[in-house]
């Protein structure tokens, strides 16, 4: 036996084996030393020929997969080694065979999965200088390919799909790609394939046998040479783990990442798409907001959506008619809603299907989701928009299918598939006569009971059954001496004798011949039904597909009509002007009608670069991703937060925010910075739109003040970026460059000063801010009196003269060295300029309230209240 586990081992290199011995399955050596510490089980020892006991472990057969998904979740490869023949009938040794390897990126477990998030596994190929990159869904059957020119791109991808496992070939291994950051950081189990995998021959002919096609242009994948290799290396791979013909991997897509916004991963993170930056949940998110999806598959659509916005205007506008119409069809869409409601994750039912694990249940699942589809169809008749009338042609509604699946599965079906009560009444003669046998047998065992009873006297005298004896005759002690001798005892218990009779024998015989028969020939036609369905795999995700999109538009209907979003004008003029426009996520989190909108205007010419200041707190970050986050919208098809918007199509947005999360890494937050940074003015364009907040704020002052200079005027020149640009900065002297440098401008977030305090009025206006309000924010913070106090009087020191000489001074006096500050004297001069500006905003505040006071209807309180509250705002 050990002989045999160790060649096993051996053909499963890189996995922990499961190795199925009865009632358990039991690891060895190694393994057991790291389930044992992992799941932190027991660890024994067995012998095994060698002079030392060989080290053991393992888990009961019923429980395996809570242990198993434990296993995985941490990375690990696991191959399952079951028996495969009778023990009982077994001579010798008895035969087992691996079943099926589970790993990371292939596990099928629902409870393992997110319904909402597809589980990916990508295939990295380094190829004469490109990657081929491929990319699957096993529990959906999706199935992508592309080449990726660098590095860059490829980390750009491997963040778009994020999956839980990446295999590869030797030299990208090899490539000096930071594999650590990709394991440690993104959690990706990550392997080296040997190199047979990859062999060119042996990948044409897996994907050619898999699509039964005679070449690969016909799956489109002709130009692709790494491409191809990564897509047959992946195929070959998942062939040999799941041990299964992959029925459901129906189609492999080859995609150009030119179809699609690029998005960098510190810019997915920072604009808190799919999970919040800090807490990594969905509350708080985009997805948040926009998913109100009915449907797993819809879900997992608008996910990828909101990963790849597009950069193609006629496909943004068909998305957006779609989501029009069905705004302004409001019923029909609830409608259509209604009935998407009970529709299963029909992509990943298919897939259980095709695999043969679907139980009865699921199957009774799927024709209910079917019913839904004809009403679904039938609402679609009415709406004209293309891609509405697309959805409708490609939804397909199966009717043959569901009505096969209602008139053969029992309405409610157990999930055992062999004791069975499964079939339906009346779709088979034999399933009916065995039935009735079946039941015909419980009336003889009744009639038979009565008459024992009657010919021995014993009243109580009961005919019951279990597992272990079949039927059996059972007298407590108190009859036990009216026993005629016919009984013959089976059992004894201590209140009670059981016995059978050559009759009751006989009975059971036909009775458990009957039903044996009755389960075998229920899983027979079971199987005929779950395999006529797995046939149709296809129309069936075709259909899956058609649902989920509809899902999504109707979902992006319904958040633009609760949230009051209007449909944004596209261009390809390079402008983005947003009227009224507010942050789709802010204005969730804070009360009803607080927020508190801003315009944006950028283009090509005058108006490429705003420099945005205003205290901690103003709100410029807010306002920045706001910007992005409407562009982006507006570029996946959906409605915008904005009074109006006119947007013109980015290539990529980028970001640069705030202190990063970074540091987990080991990098230091300024190194992190500026590779940010770095990245940022290499790949961006004339097209993209940046957002960069606090540039340089890492390291010293003037250091921090010129970069952030050098970068500004770096993006500004057409003859280096000319990118469109939002730039929120502390350092005030940015300011300075409006009419230095032609396409730069200043704005500010309003505040007002009401004594020692402040008033943030998060309106965005015109010219630079005069100070930073340092010392309010902490107040407003909860920092203590004594501190701030301390603080204003340095700054008045600071700033009533050159502040190198007197940091020394001051920090003498006071108890501690006090940061060295950028504001000298020249610029509070400068910006007392500004000071006006903030009066004009509360002044127009109150005026704007005056005038619309309706004097006639207001009561003697209500009037005194009114201005006692706007004498406050002054
Ligand atoms: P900054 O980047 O200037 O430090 P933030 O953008 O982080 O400031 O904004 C701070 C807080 O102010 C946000 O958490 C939000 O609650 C609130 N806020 C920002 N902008 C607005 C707005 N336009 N309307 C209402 N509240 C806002």
């Amino acid at each position: 036996m050990m002989q045999k586990y160790m060649d096993t081992k051996e053909e499963y290199p890189g996995c922990i084996l499961f190795y199925r011995l009865g009632d358990f399955y039991e690891m060895f050596f190694e393994d057991a030393v790291t389930v044992s510490r992992e799941l932190e089980l027991t660890l024994t020892g067995k012998s095994c020929g060698l002079d030392e006991r060989a080290p053991m472990c393992g888990v009961p057969y019923h429980a395996v997969d809570g242990y198993l998904n434990r296993l995985v979740a941490k990375g690990y490869k696991v191959a399952i080694c079951e028996q495969t023949e009778d023990p009982k009938q077994a001579k010798g040794l008895v035969r087992r065979e691996v079943v099926r390897v589970v790993t990371p990126g292939t596990i099928l477990d629902s409870q393992m999965m997110d319904e909402s998030k597809n589980n990916y596994i990508m295939c990295i190929v380094y190829l004469a200088d490109r990657y081929g990159v491929s990319v699957a869904d096993v529990s959906t059957g999706d199935y992508f390919v592309t080449e990726l020119p660098d590095s860059g791109k490829l980390k750009d991808e491997i963040s778009r799909f994020s999956p839980s496992e990446i295999i590869c070939n030797e030299s990208f291994y090899m490539s000096g790609m930071d594999l650590e950051d990709l394991k440690e950081r993104l959690k990706i189990a990550l392997y080296a394939l040997d190199a047979w995998y990859f062999d060119d021959g042996m990948c044409r002919k897996n994907l050619l046998e898999h699509f039964q096609v005679k070449t690969l242009d016909g799956l489109g994948l002709g130009d692709l040479d790494s491409g191809v290799i990564s897509a047959g290396a992946l195929l070959g791979y998942l062939l040999e783990t799941q041990k299964n013909n992959l029925a459901h991997m129906t189609r492999i897509t080859p995609y150009t990442t030119g179809k699609y916004m690029m998005l960098d991963s510190s810019t997915r993170r920072n604009l808190e798409l799919c999970e919040t930056l800090r807490e990594k949940q969905k509350r708080g998110s985009l997805l948040w907001v926009l998913d109100k999806t009915r449907t797993a598959m819809g879900a997992r659509t608008l996910r990828k959506y909101a990963e790849q916005p597009l950069i193609e205007r006629g496909e943004i506008e068909r998305r957006l008619d779609a989501v029009a119409e069905l705004k302004e069809q409001a019923i029909c869409r609830e409608e259509i809603r209604e009935y998407l409601s009970p529709v299963y994750d029909l992509e990943r039912l298919i897939t259980k299907i095709t695999y043969g694990t679907a139980n009865p249940r699921d199957l009774t699942a799927f024709s209910g989701s079917l019913e839904m589809l004809p009403h679904v169809r039938y609402i679609l008749e009415e709406m004209h928009s293309e891609l509405l009338c697309e959805i409708r042609n490609r939804l397909d509604t199966l009717e043959d299918l569901c009505t096969l699946v209602k008139s053969a599965i029992a309405e409610d079906p157990p999930l055992a598939m062999k004791e069975g009560n499964i079939i339906r009444d009346g779709y088979s003669e034999e399933v009916d006569t065995l039935r009735r046998a079946k039941s015909e047998g419980k009336g003889w065992l009744a009639k038979l009971e009565e008459e024992e009873r009657e010919k021995t006297g014993i009243k109580n005298l009961r005919i019951k059954y279990n597992k272990v004896f079949g039927y059996y005759l059972e007298v407590t002690n108190s009859y036990k001496n009216m026993v005629p001798d016919y009984f013959m005892r089976k059992q004894t218990l201590a209140n009670a004798e059981r016995y059978i009779t050559p009759q009751l024998k006989e009975l059971e015989d036909t009775i458990l011949g009957a039903e044996d028969k009755l389960y075998a020939l229920e899983y027979e036609l079971y199987c005929k039904v779950r395999d006529t369905i797995a046939g149709e795999v296809e129309r069936i995700q075709r259909t899956a597909r058609a649902v989920a999109e509809l899902d999504v538009f109707s979902t992006l209907a319904l958040v633009a009509e609760h949230n009051h979003y209007v449909r944004p004008q596209i261009n390809e003029k390079g402008v983005i002007d947003i009227r009224d426009g507010r942050h789709p996520v802010v204005e969730r989190m804070i009360p009803d009608g607080s927020f508190i909108c801003n315009d944006t205007f950028l283009d090509d010419k005058k108006q490429r670069i705003s420099i945005i200041t205003g205290p901690n707190m103003a709100g410029k970050s807010t306002y920045m991703r706001q910007t992005a986050l409407i562009v982006l919208m507006a570029q996946i098809g959906s409605f915008v937060p904005a009074k109006s918007a006119d947007i013109g199509l980015v290539d990529r947005i980028f970001t640069r925010v705030g202190a990063s999360d970074d540091l987990a890494s080991g990098q230091s937050t300024f190194m992190v910075e500026m590779t940010e940074v770095a990245n940022i003015l290499r790949n961006a364009t004339a097209k993209s739109l940046l957002i960069l907040d606090e540039i340089g704020r890492g390291t010293s002052t003037f250091d921090g003040l010129s970069i952030a200079w050098a970068v500004v005027e770096y993006i500004s020149d057409t003859r280096f970026l000319g990118a469109k640009t939002l730039f929120a900065t502390h350092y005030h002297e940015l300011t300075e460059l409006e009419g230095k440098i032609e396409h730069v401008n200043n704005y500010c977030i309003a505040v007002k000063e009401k004594g020692d305090d402040i008033v943030f009025l998060r309106k965005i206006v015109k010219g630079g801010a005069d100070k930073s309000y340092g010392i309010q924010v902490a107040k407003l913070a909860g920092v203590p009196d004594l501190v701030i106090n301390r603080a204003k009087e340095i700054v008045e020191e600071l700033a009533e003269g050159d502040i190198t000489g007197r940091v020394s001074e001051i920090a003498v006096k006071g108890c501690q060295k006090p940061q060295k500050k950028s504001r000298s004297k020249k610029y509070d001069e400068v910006d007392l300029a500004q000071f006006s500006l903030f009066d004009t905003v509360q002044d127009d505040d109150v005026l704007e309230e005056l005038k619309t006071i309706d004097v006639g209807n207001l009561t003697p309180i209500d009037a005194l209240n009114t201005i006692y509250r706007l004498q406050n705002k002054l």
